[in-house]
């Protein structure tokens, strides 16, 4: 068994310079050590607060910048090290969705050129009435009507300028979609019904996501399974019903506690947080959370915590779990 995606100790540094012909002083550790798979037909959401490495994430997984160190494998493949040239085949298996509908759709392309631009790109029109049909499945996929293929972004809504970057994500007929905050600038109803689509064409598709976002509230209703960063690092990743339901890090466990829930009483127990979340330049000794962890002892501030399963599945980089359970505040389990 291979899954579709595999991430092994990635990381990204970004040198700091000290001015226009300084030297590098530093780094930033925006990823720093991030390890994870995805199957087939899966949705992984990886979550944070801003600032992360979420997104720095997905944009190593894409290529826009090379990974410092670490692997990816995209079906059984190693891509990390490939150059730009020896990636271009594979470039379709990977869609993108990114936040902002307004700004990521050229505003003098029709839709249908917005379109025939990524089948192009790929090779894979056979001829024009085949780019023709492509177009016109893609518009299906999406649930707009035929005739967006001739109109201009500026004529669509938010929501449904979102659909058209998705059908432009889709035209590679990837393996796996990124998306980067992909819902977070849309009106709640429309939210919703861009969730919606995304799961459906995951059933029609069978595809795989890898779904970036800060929104607790929506991931709860669509994922398999979470992956949540602290500070560049997966503090947690476990199947969707056991983050919710009995989270292992106390990170996981305070931005739960921040998540509406729609019966009144029925809320976990607000967490805050104190302090901000310190700089990824110069990251906490020990375990980076902590500075801020309600439950912090001794060996937290110098030894680094390792991901340790605590259930089938789930995963916790905590030092609470060396300890008995009747001192561990986070050894509740779901019932099976
Ligand atoms: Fe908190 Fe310590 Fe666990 Fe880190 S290792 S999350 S500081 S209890
Ligand atoms: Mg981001």
């Amino acid at each position: 068994h291979r899954p579709l995606l595999e991430v092994n100790d990635l990381k990204k540094h970004f040198p700091i310079r000290a001015g226009f012909f300084g030297g590098t002083t530093g780094y930033v550790y925006a990823v720093d050590g991030v390890s994870f798979h995805i199957e087939k037909g899966e949705t992984l959401s990886l979550v944070g607060e801003s600032g992360c490495g979420k997104s720095t994430v997905g944009k190593a997984l894409l290529r826009l910048f090379p990974p410092t160190d670490g692997q990816v494998v995209l079906d059984g493949t190693r891509i990390d090290d490939m150059s730009q040239g020896q990636l271009r085949p594979l470039r379709r298996r990977m869609g993108v969705i990114f936040q902002d509908p307004f700004s990521s759709l050229n505003p003098r392309m029709r839709v249908r050129d917005l379109l025939a631009e990524p089948i192009r790109n790929f090779g894979l029109a056979k001829s024009s009435a085949d780019l023709d049909a492509r177009i016109a499945s893609l518009i299906d996929l999406v649930r707009l009507p035929r005739d967006s293929a001739n109109r201009w972004p500026h004529e669509f809504s938010g929501g449904q300028r979102q659909r058209i970057c998705i059908a432009r994500a889709l035209a590679g007929e990837p393996d796996l979609i990124i998306c980067d905050e992909a819902v977070s600038a849309l009106d709640v109803s429309v939210k919703a019904q861009i969730v919606n689509l995304l799961q459906e064409l995951q059933q029609e598709l069978g595809l795989a996501m890898l779904f970036i976002s800060h929104d607790l509230a929506i991931v709860e209703h669509m994922t398999h399974r979470v992956a949540v960063m602290y500070l560049g690092q997966i503090v947690e990743i476990a199947p969707r019903r056991a983050l919710f339901g009995a989270p292992k890090h106390p990170y996981t466990e305070a931005l739960l506690s921040a998540v509406p829930v729609p019966e009144p009483g029925a809320g976990r127990q607000r967490i805050v947080l104190k302090g901000d979340v310190p700089s990824p330049i110069n990251p906490p000794s020990g375990c980076r959370f902590h500075t801020r962890c309600p439950y912090a002892f001794d060996r937290c501030r110098t030894d680094v915590p390792r991901l340790q399963q605590t259930q089938p599945g789930q995963w916790a980089a905590c030092h609470l779990h060396d300890l008995p359970a009747e001192k561990n505040p986070l050894a509740r389990s779901l019932p099976a």
